[in-house]
């Protein structure tokens, strides 16, 4: 249960550090350009700061957003692709190497030819493990087949810490089985979303017709798809719901699954795939329930319709260009508004890092990695720790027995900094002319991996995210905040800009993750990761008066017409945003000492720390992938990721000189002060 600054999807890039980007930036700190002084910052501060920046930049083609994070990505997926380029021209590596892995991938996915000319012949065994489904009470084997290798179907089964017991792995089950990015997809009855339902059953069809079936009964099996994924929808707890660590934590014995969701025999589908079993977490029993019930309910030719559809979109992007071509058509298009696929070689570097990520990081941080960069980065974490220290034991509502607690877990945070000390090795063969295969064993490889965690302590070693990654997360099992190489560089991160700069950019960053220890979500959990209250009564009262007032200001949000923010969702996220501003504006303070520095471009420090802060999410977005956004993810839209937190901050009002009344300054009765 990570819970990143950014999104949660793996995004691959990284850093340029020592000037290895062709587009490295030429500015160092607030470049004026980017400003629109027509603008009153008291009045709107994303605009003010971003402006310029907003006006001066066009979405290409082939994004569905523009912004700090993309163009980070950009510069370091250049490195990356010289890193490609290079392992790959060369065939002499030692099998089984890091270079020869890396470069065969690649190879395998760039020769479309090849990929062509196999046409649907990898998916043959797939098609046949499916057709092999003749009655229901064949599903549980036929689904651990497919879940064994990777391809997803009904639900999901992991192994994870116990939420409740940090050091012991446990098996967990999760609700699951849609080809739509929500439930709310098949729910709502608006006029967008039921034009973007009949445009996916009309995508679902064509990935049918592709594979081979006529158009009409093409068709007539997408609505089969559609039918039997509305009724896994309607079971599907909601992302506000799944947001409760307490709700979403069932910890029971197989034979009680058995009996709590009848009509699915678990115990033969965790034999088959290889799993013993004493106990599991179910993370959402009602959807297990229903689930079961539907495994009975539905037949047999409806059950092999349905999986045979998940197979084809889950390798989509592995087969031939038609099928990655439609399934951009929809998911790219349609969903998200975004006029062109971007190209090849991007992809296939998408792919390299989600199954190959730490070998191709390792070659990655080699090259775009200083180690200066950690030394920084750990004083600030350092400089950022102490002053949330000092925040806690100043706040006026917590009682003096939470805040020991508090002051306890912050201590005992980890702090990883941009790559793992040892890296995950990749046991499985790398074939230069096998990009099917190579991302099926692949995948296969990663289950397996992470089954035969069961019964093993938990390894702290491991890593959520690749190193080019321009992310950052906390872990609330292992409490602690991660931060891969490839979000240390400017704007985030630049050892040539002034201090207010990099504290309002980088140092929100760690403020940020440091608060997820303590948003509704990561207050839960303890200093050893564990899912358990420290809080007296009184506390949780008092921070949930603070929270709800922050519900209240995101779900007054309104980014597309008649689209609101989601503030319950969006919650914990909303409450790392404005702690870590507080605590990096705090940390920065500190740093001063009392000296007050030089203007630079008529600036003064504290309204560059702001200037700084704005600047990582200057965005432009699509309103398609706005709109599903909105519904999916648990981060608010960029400029409310500024305008809100700064519109609570006192700090903010003084530096900009914001007098009551001002939209940046919110009344004191409606500002959630939690820090
Ligand atoms: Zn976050």
């Amino acid at each position: 249960m990570a819970s990143p600054f950014r999104f949660s999807l793996p995004l691959a890039l990284g850093l340029a550090a020592i000037g290895l980007g062709a587009q490295a930036p030429t500015h160092h700190g607030i470049d004026p350009a980017n400003l629109d002084t027509s603008v009153k910052p008291c009045q709107d501060f994303y605009h003010f700061a971003n402006g310029g920046w907003l006006k001066s930049h066009t979405l290409p083609a082939d994004k569905a957003m523009l912004g700090s994070f993309t163009e980070v990505m950009d510069r370091n997926r250049e490195i990356l692709k010289q890193i490609l380029d290079e392992t790959s021209a060369k065939r002499t590596w030692p099998k089984g190497s890091v270079q020869q892995k890396v470069g065969d991938f690649f190879a395998s996915g760039m020769d479309e030819k090849a990929i062509e000319k196999r046409g649907l012949a990898p998916m043959k065994p797939i098609f046949a493990t499916i057709d092999g489904l003749k009655y229901t009470k064949e599903l549980p084997a036929v689904l651990a087949k497919l879940h064994n290798e990777g391809i997803p179907g009904g639900f999901g089964f992991y192994v994870g810490p116990d939420d409740k017991d940090s050091n012991r792995n446990l098996g967990a089950f999760h609700q699951g089985g849609l080809g739509l990015p929500d439930r709310d997809y098949y729910l709502n009855n608006d006029a967008r979303t039921k034009d973007i339902r009949s445009k996916y059953v009309a995508h679902v069809a064509k990935m049918f017709e592709l594979a081979g079936d006529p158009a009409g009964l093409a068709e007539a099996r997408a609505r089969v798809v559609l039918d039997l994924e509305t009724k896994m929808a309607k079971a599907a707890w909601s992302r506000v719901e799944l947001r409760d660590p307490q709700k979403t934590y069932n910890k029971m014995s197989l034979a009680k699954l058995g009996q709590e969701a009848p009509g699915f025999d678990w115990a033969l589908y965790f034999k088959d795939r290889g799993v013993k079993l004493g106990d599991l977490n179910v993370g959402q029993p009602s959807y297990a329930t229903a689930f079961a019930k539907l495994a009975t309910d539905t037949p047999a030719i409806e059950w092999r319709t349905y999986l045979r559809w998940h197979a084809l979109h889950d390798a989509a992007s592995v087969l031939p260009k038609a099928f990655g071509a439609e399934n951009f058509a929809f998911y790219g298009k349609v969903l998200s508004g975004t006029p062109e696929q971007e190209t090849r070689w991007k992809r296939v570097e998408g792919m390299e890092d989600g199954v190959l990520g730490e070998a191709l990081g390792q070659l990655y941080v080699k090259v775009a990695f200083p180690p200066e960069s950690k030394q920084r980065m750990l004083q600030l974490v350092a400089n950022l720790r102490s002053a949330l220290h000092d925040r806690i034991l100043a706040l006026d509502w917590m009682s003096e027995a939470t805040k020991l607690q508090a002051i306890h877990k912050l201590d005992a945070f980890t702090v990883k900094i941009g790559y793992p000390d040892k890296w995950k090795t990749y046991p499985f063969d790398v074939k230069r002319n096998d990009y099917f295969g190579n991302v099926l064993r692949a995948s296969s490889y990663q289950v397996h991996h992470n089954l035969a965690k069961l019964g093993k302590p938990v390894d702290r070693t491991e890593w959520g995210m690749t190193p080019p990654t321009v992310n950052a997360y906390y872990n609330p099992s292992m409490n602690e905040i991660v931060f891969p190489a490839g979000i240390l560089q400017p704007p985030f991160f630049d050892p040539k800009a002034d201090d207010a700069v990099n504290y309002g950019a980088i140092g929100w960053v760690i403020g940020h993750e440091m608060t997820h220890g303590f948003d509704d979500q990561g207050r839960q959990f303890d200093a050893q990761g564990n899912l358990k209250n420290w809080w007296t009564p009184a506390d949780i009262k008092a921070y949930q008066a603070r929270t709800d007032l922050m519900v209240k200001q995101f779900d007054a949000y309104e980014p597309l017409k008649g689209q609101h923010v989601n503030g319950r969702l969006t919650l914990g996220e909303n409450i790392a945003d404005l702690g870590g501003m507080k605590i990096a504006y705090a940390a920065f303070m500190k740093s001063l000492n009392g000296k007050e520095p030089a203007k630079i471009d008529g600036f003064t420090a504290e309204q560059r720390f702001f200037l700084g802060a704005a600047t990582i999410w200057r965005t432009l977005i699509r309103d398609a992938a706005a709109s599903v956004r909105l519904k999916v993810d648990p981060h608010s839209p960029a400029q409310f990721r500024v305008n809100g937190p700064m519109s609570d901050l006192p700090e903010f009002y003084q530096a900009w000189g914001c007098k009551p009344g001002c939209p940046m300054r919110r009344p004191k009765a409606e500002r959630p002060a939690i820090w």
